[in-house]
């Protein structure tokens, strides 16, 4: 987990983005979905772990029906302080357009029983590639699957579904 890619991608001088760093968090994990009018509109679906806020960038509204996919691309980590971020970033600089929150909340691992535990699990969901997770959100509530698809020309291509 690291912020490099993130900060050699962004202008800090340039963008109301945070710089951020890695961060402790709450008693419970969180994630945080992000509206962003970028050239293409998407929602931005980010996990905290390990400090950081894992994230894929999904082109269509996150699901919150069971069974319906979504592509979600893998990004680079951001900042935990990106959670809270909403605000407009300005032409020219790299994801430029408004941002958004969609949706927030707690997560954890499924079946994990303290954050620890979800941490664990995450860590190896993301190196197998299937990450399962609860989430305590508004809009998205339930238990949810991101399934890398290993293709060998499409290496940050996940599926997010909700499970039935
Ligand atoms: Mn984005």
């Amino acid at each position: 987990m690291t912020l490099k890619v993130y900060k050699a991608k962004r202008d800090f001088k340039k963008t109301p983005e945070p710089k951020g760093k890695k961060a402790g968090g709450g008693k419970e994990l969180t994630f945080v979905i992000q509206k962003h009018a970028a050239s293409h509109l998407h929602y931005d679906f980010r996990l905290e772990h390990r400090g950081v806020l894992v994230s894929w960038a999904v082109p269509k509204e996150p699901p919150k029906v069971a069974g319906v996919k979504r592509l979600a691309i893998h990004v680079e980590d951001h900042p935990l302080s990106y959670g809270e971020f909403e605000g407009t970033i300005p032409k020219g600089n790299y994801g430029a357009g408004k941002v958004a929150i969609w949706d927030k909340g707690t997560y954890s691992a499924l079946g994990a029983e303290t954050r620890g535990e979800s941490a664990k699990r995450v860590e190896e969901g993301l190196e197998k590639g299937h990450v399962a997770i609860v989430l305590k959100g508004k809009k998205l509530k339930g238990n949810y699957d991101l399934i890398h698809l290993k293709r060998a020309d499409k290496k940050n291509m996940w599926i997010l579904v909700k499970r039935k």
